[in-house]
């Protein structure tokens, strides 16, 4: 592809009126749809198959006329077509690294690799030492990261994974300025530095971590931050082996602003159409990366987009954060319900053994009901006669439905129909939190 020298540089993009930078990404999406089509025989088949041709696709919106292309997909496409299915837009010999995911899918080094730093300058990280902790083997993140470090002026020490007290050392002797890798292990590292018998907070000269890759990281960042005066850069960063970045965090720690290298859309993932702001859906991404040009990938991920302005100073659309995975979440009204969001329901109510959320669909409408087992003997659902006491409940047990239907309300931003308290032994141990029983 052919760049042209008008283009604006990726933090220009990040700060125009949306609807100037609307156009400069939808031409570079034309321009990507184009060039997979004539380089990807993968792609190209997709698109026959589906009737679409590439002139065919003008704005971000016509994109929903491409089918979607999923991890189970790839794997498939790769078995019958290895290594890359037919998705490698340039000739073999000029890859300079491949990678392997859980799968197992294989991914080429893309030219895109992990971003660009947003446009940071390759002097921004000068004279700081950064430790990055990823794998530097067979998945692309401890390479990826390393060269989007590097890019933006920083020492990196490639630690990778693995040997916590090694990396205590050298976080200390080197005097170390910057951690990037997952939260967990980075509490793991300071766990380990004070069984050594360090003073984390004096004897170490950790001032920030650029932590992600874990659901529920939160607790930890707020432990680093007011503990350890460790700054949390960005709040969190999305990417996949797959797709590379997706969204990048900033200072304001309000969502994760979608990559300016990349059409991100909110679908629902049993149609593929897009979702506005606010609803829930599946994460599908169009990078413009010349080597593999996956169009529509479908990320599997489910999360949110919202577009009110940010007091970065970016006007890009944020992800609110990864709420879940498609295949055991289910929407109900719009939203998602997660049994990860269940759980966190069920948690803060020690009198509930077991229970099981069933969604129906009578006449057209969701129905969705909380199906409770009681611990403690006190509690047996009482019977009258044959017909089960719903009316004349006792006061606890009203207490305890008012009580849940508000934490489910907070939690999971929809509401449950009703609650059903089934006798002990009616839900099996490891039945599934969520099930969906729709059938349309
Ligand atoms: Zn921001």
């Amino acid at each position: 592809m052919e760049k042209k020298e008008s283009r604006p540089l990726p933090h220009e993009l990040e700060r125009m009126p949306p609807k100037e930078r609307q156009k400069h990404l939808e031409e570079r999406m034309r321009e990507i749809i184009a060039y997979a089509y004539e380089k990807a025989p993968a792609v190209k088949e997709r698109f026959d198959t589906a009737g679409v041709k590439p002139g065919d696709i003008r704005t971000v919106k016509d994109l929903e006329k491409i089918p979607m292309v999923r991890k189970d997909d790839l794997i498939a496409l790769q078995k019958a077509d290895p290594p890359f299915g037919g998705y490698l837009a340039v000739p073999m010999d000029s890859l300079e690294r491949i990678y392997q995911s859980p799968g197992p899918i294989y991914d080429p080094q893309r030219k895109r690799g992990f971003g660009t730093g947003g446009g940071m300058g390759p002097d921004f990280g000068k004279g700081q030492i950064v430790m990055n902790t990823w794998s530097y083997h067979v998945t692309p993140a401890g390479l990826g990261v390393d060269q989007l470090l590097r890019s933006m002026g920083f020492t990196v020490f490639p630690s990778g994974t693995g040997n916590t007290e090694l990396q205590v050392q050298i976080m200390h002797d080197l005097k170390v300025n910057g951690f990037v890798g997952t939260p967990s292990f980075l509490k793991i590292i300071i766990d380990k530095a004070e069984d050594m018998g360090f003073d984390f907070k004096k004897d170490f000269n950790l001032k920030w971590a650029m932590v992600s890759g874990e659901m529920g990281g939160e607790p930890l960042r707020k432990i680093f931050q007011e503990k350890y005066n460790i700054f949390c850069m960005g709040g969190d960063n999305y990417a996949t082996a797959d797709v590379g970045t997706v969204a990048t965090g900033c200072d304001k720690q309000s969502g994760m602003h979608v990559s300016m290298d990349a059409v991100v859309e909110i679908v629902d993932p049993a149609t593929g159409e897009q979702l506005g702001p606010g609803e829930e859906g599946e994460v599908v991404v169009t990078p413009f990366d010349e080597v593999y040009p996956l169009i529509r990938f479908g990320t599997g991920d489910v999360s949110m987009m919202v577009d009110e302005p940010c007091g970065c100073g970016r006007t890009t659309p944020r992800l609110t954060k990864i709420l879940g995975r498609t295949g055991e979440a289910v929407r109900v009204r719009g939203m998602f319900v997660h049994p990860k969001q269940t759980d966190e329901v069920i948690a803060r109510f020690p009198e509930i053994l077991r229970y099981q959320l069933v969604v129906t669909r009578p006449q057209n409408r969701d129905d969705m009901v909380l199906m409770v087992e009681l611990a403690g003997k006190h509690l047996e659902p009482i019977r009258l006669g044959t017909e089960k006491a719903q009316v004349s409940l006792p006061v606890e047990r009203e207490k305890l439905m008012n009580a849940l239907d508000k934490t489910f309300r907070d939690i999971c931003k929809v509401k449950f129909d009703r609650v059903e308290f089934v006798e002990r032994g009616s839900i099996p141990e490891n039945a599934k939190h969520v099930v969906d029983k729709r059938k349309y």
